[in-house]
């Protein structure tokens, strides 16, 4: 059966047709046809995406905002049109409230900083989940020991998911300032129930961060109906350019908020007696941005959108279904992190082996996963393993890649 046979046919999906559109999927690596199932550390670029950002530099180069002349014109209305697009994409109530920043890790950053420095006080909580990635944890310890405030993590069970009788009472306890989590783990797959989360931390008077880093490749995400305060992600998983991401924010919140860092195009005015800062978004902004990355990231909103998402959605979920099925039929395979529900992850174990030692023979094979704690080593400490192997799929992928991966797995367990 070939995968168009396989794929569920009321997902109506053409991945055959998707993946002409990415260029790199179509090499042998190793000696293999490369098999990409990496997609939650880095998604690949669509030929659009590579194009806008090569147009951009042919034709347009110029800096931003201050130019007097018709390339700067030019550059300036891209990169603005680009924080139209992330607005529209989120549904964010005014472009204003997109600040571009280097990503997930850096909109943390300037959340946990900026809001942080001048919000927390001694014995104020940070609620973050078991199973953040680092760069949900790491910000948040930071700006605790600078504040006094302590950072606390909500309890994850064995199945991966979060547990919200824990959280509420956590919320009961008191002085919750910030609730920061992510919308889906990239180590285990959960999609964590953030509607809830958002209600019931407001209910406490917390304010909610979501790192959506793993989960605008995968689904539209409406802050206004999420109610959510800030929410976070980077392009480069979401088939856009590494080194630029957007964090949005409420406008009351982000207009009290002191600026991240100074320089240029962030102020009014500048003397040595005194400076002023600059309005929404531009307040946040210090320096030459990333222009090519914004017009790269739109680029990759506008293909995203051009395809069907809910028959994308759709298809995504049948192929995990079906690697999930492929994994518990297989000895000696233990899966990590079962969570009722998930998107795109597979991890797991295969008994007798290292995650490190089977990276490496997939590798042989054509086949890229990733290997080790997925940063994110408080949950793998809690499972005591030192890691997993992570397959992660995007809708590019196919039911013969899995296929592959399983075929490759047994050849790789034949070293042991
Ligand atoms: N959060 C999650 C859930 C992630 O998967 C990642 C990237 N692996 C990050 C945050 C950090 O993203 P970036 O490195 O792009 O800042």
């Amino acid at each position: 059966m070939n995968n168009a046979e396989r794929a569920d046919p009321t997902t109506h999906f053409d991945v055959e047709a998707v993946r002409q559109d990415f260029p790199i999927l179509h090499q042998q690596v190793n000696g293999h046809p490369l098999v990409y199932l990496d997609n939650a550390a880095t998604t690949q670029k669509p030929r659009a995406v590579i194009d806008a950002i090569s147009d951009y530099y042919l034709y347009d180069n110029s800096n931003v905002h201050r130019g007097a002349h018709a390339l700067a014109e030019r550059a300036t209305a891209k990169f603005e049109g680009a924080r139209e697009t992330v607005a529209q994409f989120l549904n964010a109530p005014g472009r204003e409230q997109i600040l571009w920043t280097r990503g997930t890790t850096e909109s943390v950053n300037l959340v946990a900083h900026s809001w942080g420095r001048t919000e927390l006080k001694p014995g104020d909580r940070i609620l973050v989940s078991a199973m953040e990635h680092h760069s949900n944890i790491v910000p948040w310890q930071m700006i605790a020991e600078a504040t006094g405030a302590r950072v606390e993590a909500i309890p994850v069970d064995k199945t991966g998911t979060l547990d919200m009788e824990a959280f509420e009472s956590k919320l009961k306890e008191g002085r919750v300032r910030m609730v920061s989590v992510g919308h889906v783990s990239n180590a285990l797959g959960t999609v964590n129930p953030i509607e809830q989360i958002i209600q019931a931390a407001h209910e406490a008077g917390a304010l909610v961060m979501i790192d959506g880093a793993q989960a605008v490749s995968h689904w539209p995400v409406d802050v206004q109906a999420l109610d959510c305060d800030f929410y976070a992600f980077s392009a480069h998983k979401l088939f856009g350019p590494t080194g630029i991401g957007v964090l949005y924010g409420r406008r009351e919140l982000l207009e009290a908020m002191p600026p991240y860092q100074g320089g240029g195009e962030m102020i009014q005015h500048v003397s040595f007696e005194g400076t002023s800062f600059g309005p929404l978004p531009y307040k946040f902004e210090a320096g030459t941005p990333d222009i090519a990355g914004a017009i790269g990231l739109a680029a990759a909103i506008d293909y995203v959108n051009g395809l069907d998402r809910a028959a994308a959605v759709a298809y995504e979920r049948v192929l995990l279904a079906y690697a999930e099925e492929k994994a518990q039929a297989t000895e000696g395979v233990t899966l990590v992190g079962t969570a009722a529900h998930k998107v795109s992850v597979l991890s797991f174990l295969v008994e007798g082996t290292h995650p490190n030692d089977l990276g490496f023979l997939l590798d042989q094979q054509g086949v890229a996963v990733r290997t080790g704690n997925h940063c994110a080593e408080p949950i793998m400490e809690q499972y005591g393993i030192p890691g997993t192997v992570r397959a992660s799929f995007s809708f590019y992928n196919t039911f013969d890649e899995v296929d592959r991966l399983f075929e490759a797995l047994d050849k790789a367990r034949q070293f042991f």
